[in-house]
């Protein structure tokens, strides 16, 4: 997933299309990136929806959106929590779920079911929060969109006369950067 300042329309978040276009490369962060960057345009775009939607970004919703931010991991509702009290801010634990459910109605965060962990949307403004590329080994999670696999999820459904109600495929693995670093010091 790659964000990037879109000059005169703010920032633009490059979606799925052309991520496949640009390779499996792209989709995982590289360690060293710029997060800043990253945080910054997810901020920025929070506030550009928002106003868009009419909902207000309050104070707590912004506080939990940026401790998500932070990183590309997952958390849990209870790691925010503690996030937040480290930095002085005491909310409760149903004002975190509160917060939350209102980013995830945004398309702001996802929820991870395997995990019980939120992350923060990095993908594509249509159609997004459908597939997730899990990391067990750093924790990082990369949402990709993959058009012919949500066909034939549909697809399938359909043949079955089933309602889809929850289309998320959550697939666990290692990123390349783990990868990489496991195979350090043997060969494959
Ligand atoms: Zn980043
Ligand atoms: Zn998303
Ligand atoms: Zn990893």
């Amino acid at each position: 997933m790659v964000i990037a300042d879109g000059g005169d329309s703010g920032e633009k978040i490059v979606t799925d299309r052309h991520v496949i276009n640009l390779g499996r490369v792209r989709i995982f962060p590289d360690p060293g990136h710029d997060h800043e960057h990253c945080e910054s345009a997810i901020m920025a775009r929070a506030a550009a929806k928002c106003q868009q939607s009419g909902a207000r970004l309050t104070e707590q919703r912004r506080l939990v959106l940026q401790t998500l931010a932070r990183s590309h991991c997952s958390m849990g509702a209870y790691d925010i929590l503690d996030k937040l009290r480290e930095q002085g801010e005491r909310l409760t634990p149903v004002a975190i779920y509160r917060q939350l459910d209102f980013l995830m109605d945004q398309g702001l965060v996802h929820r991870l079911s395997s995990l019980n962990a939120f992350v923060v949307c990095l993908g594509p403004e249509e159609g997004h929060g459908s597939q997730f590329l899990i990391c067990t080994s750093c924790g990082v999670v990369a949402e990709v969109r993959n058009d012919p696999m949500d066909r034939s999820i549909l697809d399938r459904a359909d043949q079955a006369g089933f309602e889809i109600t929850q289309p998320v495929v959550e697939v666990m693995g290692l990123c390349r950067h783990c990868r990489d670093q496991a195979g350090g010091d043997h060969e494959g």
